[in-house]
């Protein structure tokens, strides 16, 4: 249904419609429908299993060009990768967002564009598409078009959209860049958490946001859980040393963007220290990663980290730009730490590793990130027998190992501490950006602990937030 088809009241409603992200963890799109200017928080892809992907092909229940502006949380592709098509379709308002996430967005969706033109030749020259031809979601070209629209701004400075709507980003932690938002609309105060980071981050700040908000979006990945209060360094050098005396390799698939950094921010220390080998060999294989970590450099004020640690991160560490590479690193003999993307083992050189890898038991796959619902990933999590890569299956024999304690996103815990951070808890709580499971766990913890009772939003729910004439909520 579009959304312009519902509509009493419009002129003096504000609405909150869910575009993604709904009980789900990808395709990150929030509207907020006011009589002054439609205005969408994040723009992300669905990723994960095959229905959620084709998402990313229907048309939007709203028209881009009735949005006016649009702010980006952060560079994820499950919170950006739908902006091209949001421009080519018809979007031309500004995009706002932090100055690191401008330079990680552009190089996260040049990769995705890349990809998806590197998938449909295949495709088409294979012939194992249903479509003939077999076409990208989006291109180079329309990447391009869509970063004329980018317009970075400060965190912690009010900029205003129009007569009664101004916003002010957080810094969020999670990766460089990351922000919650505060939009005051109609002297209503509305914040989308965006991804909330760590309270025990090594590299990012803590999260923080808006000291007031009548209206809370917040996201809810590690609703069910807790990371642990272990020493993730001690428990990944253990790991490492394990898999050392094994005689075999470890492989950590992870997102180019945070985690990767924070990895290797890890793997530093701990040689550093001498609790793990220092002639271990670690290779970074991805070009993308060794980019976005040039951004910790350009913008030391968003970690907590010196900007020559950062360059100390480097030292000991091989990074690889080409697939001849990958092949050789792969022969290569002798125990060594691969870190490659993606993060969820959806695709990208990280596979090279896991065909190889995966079959052997002296192997360790490292599993840092969120895995989302379908990706192989997760049925390495579910202890999967067996896995499909490029059409042939692969039995599971390595080791799968988890450290949470590396997850970019807040767990049970910290999700209640960031509600507990405002002045007053906010009286209005929405879910979005977990899984069923894992959201109905941190309704009812939301309820029992805060006396609030949150609501968790569907796909296309339009959501009455307020009247503005007469602040009927
Ligand atoms: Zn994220």
């Amino acid at each position: 249904m579009k959304i312009d088809q519902f509509a009493e009241n419009d002129n003096r409603a504000v609405y909150l419609l869910s575009l993604g992200a709904a009980e789900t963890v990808t395709g990150s799109k929030h509207l907020l429908k006011t009589p002054e200017l439609n205005l969408l928080i994040d723009c992300g892809l669905f990723q994960g299993i095959k229905s959620m992907r084709e998402k990313n092909w229907e048309p939007l229940p709203v028209d881009p060009s009735s949005i006016g502006a649009m702010i980006l949380t952060h560079a994820h592709l499950d919170h950006c990768g739908y902006i091209p098509l949001l421009v080519k379709n018809g979007y031309r308002g500004k995009i706002y967002m932090s100055k690191p996430t401008r330079d990680l967005t552009e190089l996260i969706l040049r990769d995705s564009a890349k990809l998806q033109e590197e998938d449909a030749h295949k495709a088409n020259k294979h012939g194992y598409t249903r479509h003939s031809p077999a076409k990208p979601l989006y291109t180079t070209a329309d990447v391009e078009a869509a970063l004329r629209y980018f317009e970075p701004v400060d965190a912690g400075k009010p900029y205003r959209l129009s007569d009664h709507i101004q916003f002010q980003l957080y810094p969020g932690g999670h990766i460089p860049g990351a922000c919650s938002v505060a939009i005051d609309c109609y002297h209503k105060t509305i914040v989308f958490s965006g991804d909330i980071g760590r309270y025990h981050s090594e590299l990012f700040p803590l999260p923080v946001h808006a000291a007031k908000a009548d209206f809370v979006i917040m996201e809810s990945t590690y609703g069910d859980r807790l990371h642990g209060a272990g020493n993730t360094g001690a428990e990944l050098a253990f790991i490492i040393k394990d898999t050392i005396f094994n005689k075999g390799s470890m492989l950590i698939p992870c997102f180019a963007v945070g985690r990767a950094q924070e990895v290797m921010h890890l793997l530093y220390k701990l040689k550093f220290q001498k609790d793990i080998p220092v002639e271990i060999p670690v290779f970074l294989d991805s070009p993308m990663a060794a980019s976005a970590s040039k951004t910790l450099v350009k913008y030391p004020e968003w970690i907590t980290i010196a900007p020559k640690e950062v360059s100390r991160m480097f030292s000991g560490l091989t990074i690889n730009q080409d697939y001849e590479g990958t092949e050789k690193i792969i022969k290569r003999k002798g125990s060594k730490i691969v870190l490659a993307a993606s993060g969820m083992l959806t695709g990208g050189r990280v596979l090279e590793y896991l065909k190889h890898y995966i079959t052997d038991p002296k192997n360790t796959i490292l599993i840092i990130g969120y895995q989302a619902e379908g990706t192989r990933g997760r049925a390495l999590l579910n202890q999967t027998h067996e896995i499909k890569i490029h059409g042939q299956y692969y039995a599971v024999k390595a080791r799968v190992k988890e450290i949470g304690g590396l997850s970019a996103h807040a767990d049970q815990a910290e999700l209640l501490t960031w509600l507990r951070d405002f002045e007053v808890v906010p009286p209005h709580i929405y879910l979005v950006h977990g899984e069923p499971c894992a959201q109905e766990a941190l309704r009812v913890k939301i309820k029992d602990e805060l006396h609030i009772n949150p609501i968790i939003l569907k796909q296309d729910q339009k959501e009455f937030l307020f009247d503005i004439e007469t602040n009927m909520v």
